[in-house]
């Protein structure tokens, strides 16, 4: 089905760290990381070993009318990794916020009260099914669907006091420490720290959607980290599984209980497959210090994207890799992008005419030296 317009004309057939090669044997540098979920980007000799060992054993899934090892492994590591003490695998971002939605609802229902209002932020983005799409806060995308679920509510980001004026009855709040697809817009520290106590004092559940910003993507395991907050609920998946589709909801041990036998479940959810490749990520992330380079390289990305600007862009956004720089109205940020992967670099796009830059975490100043030598070149030819 049509629902991704008229894709790139580039199909790439083998990859090599953060280096892709299309069916012509021309090489490109990621700087997408296939929307943030090759953090290691491609041929990761761990993840392929990983891999190959669940495909030798011969068992890829069972259901979960079992127990099996790679799953728990998994948990317990997020579990460690993040803060949070229970853990539903699903395979997807939008499944595992349809989650953490129903978690919040059964929370209350639980205690015999009637919260179901949600409040979430203007621009955001939560996913595609029906539930996520109503969290998610941009018309554009309600408008061919309605009716929606209703009890969701739009407040502007980084603005406690709407928050404040509708918390009253309600029963979670979710938010991207990081708005993603609205256009790399990172949430003030005191705006997150402000609402974790709001949440707490109402009793509301603080469900933080990190399934972009999390893994890493940051610098930090997760995003909300920077603000020293721990949320109630947080769901994960892009990075997850290192290319390998697995979401999660994590939460701590008071709301996590809520969900009973029978409340909730997943077919695929939680697999051998996904869950050594998660394990493996995670392990890797908790016990490497491979997120120093992200760290580390932030500044120096940052700092050659601003020398960039000189009137045809504005300051650029964002933290770790997960940076975009804003261009003025007279470049196209799509068209852009497509010059740039004919010159052999892969970007992306978001919200507010950026370039989306989520490279795989192991990109290396050489990379960021010549992308900015071809931004600045497209930009130059207009
Ligand atoms: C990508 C994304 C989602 C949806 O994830 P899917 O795996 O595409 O369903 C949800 N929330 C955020 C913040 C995202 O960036």
């Amino acid at each position: 089905m049509n629902t991704f317009g008229d894709r790139c004309k580039v199909s790439f057939v083998r990859g090599e760290r953060q280096y892709l090669y299309d069916t012509q044997g021309k090489k490109y540098t990621d700087f997408l990381g296939g929307i943030a979920v090759n953090i290691f980007g491609y041929g990761d000799e761990g993840l392929k070993k990983t891999i190959n060992t669940i495909v030798e054993r011969g068992i890829l899934h069972t259901s979960n009318y079992f127990y099996n090892e790679p799953q728990t492994y998994a948990a317990e590591l997020l579990c460690r990794a993040t803060n949070m003490s229970k853990v539903f695998f699903c395979n997807s971002g939008a499944e595992a916020n349809e989650g953490a939605i129903k978690l919040a609802r059964k929370y209350f229902y639980n205690q015999g009260k009637p919260n179901t209002k949600i409040i979430a932020m203007k621009n955001s983005f939560h996913g595609r099914t029906l539930a996520t799409l109503a969290a998610t806060g941009q018309e554009k995308f309600h408008t061919p669907y309605l009716p929606l679920m209703e009890q969701f509510v739009y407040v502007d980001y980084n603005d406690i006091s709407q928050v404040e004026a509708q918390i009253e009855g309600a029963c979670a709040v979710i938010f991207e420490p990081i708005q993603g697809e609205g256009g790399v817009i990172a949430a003030d520290r005191k705006y997150l720290s402000e609402l974790r106590a709001l949440a707490k004092k109402h009793g509301v559940v603080l469900i933080a959607d990190e399934v972009q910003t999390g893994m890493g993507r940051t610098g930090e395991f997760l995003a909300s980290m920077y603000s020293g907050i721990i949320p109630d609920i947080v769901t994960l998946a892009k990075g997850l599984g290192g290319g390998v589709a697995v979401g999660a909801v994590l939460a701590n041990e008071k709301v996590g209980s809520a969900f009973s036998p029978g409340d909730h479940g997943s077919t695929f959810g939680g697999n051998y497959l996904a869950c050594s490749a998660a394990a493996y990520v995670t392990e890797r992330i908790l016990t490497t210090d491979i997120l120093e380079n992200v760290r580390t390289l932030e500044k120096y990305f940052l700092h050659k994207l601003t020398n960039l600007i000189s009137g045809r862009a504005e300051i650029p956004r964002g933290r770790g890799f997960m940076l975009a720089l804003p261009l003025d109205e007279t470049a196209d940020a799509h068209e852009v992008a497509g010059r740039l992967l004919k010159s052999g670099f892969v970007v992306g796009t978001a919200g507010g005419n950026c370039l989306r830059f989520l490279p795989p975490y192991i990109i290396e100043k050489k990379d960021i030296d010549a992308l900015c030598e071809a931004i600045d070149d497209v930009l130059e030819q207009r």
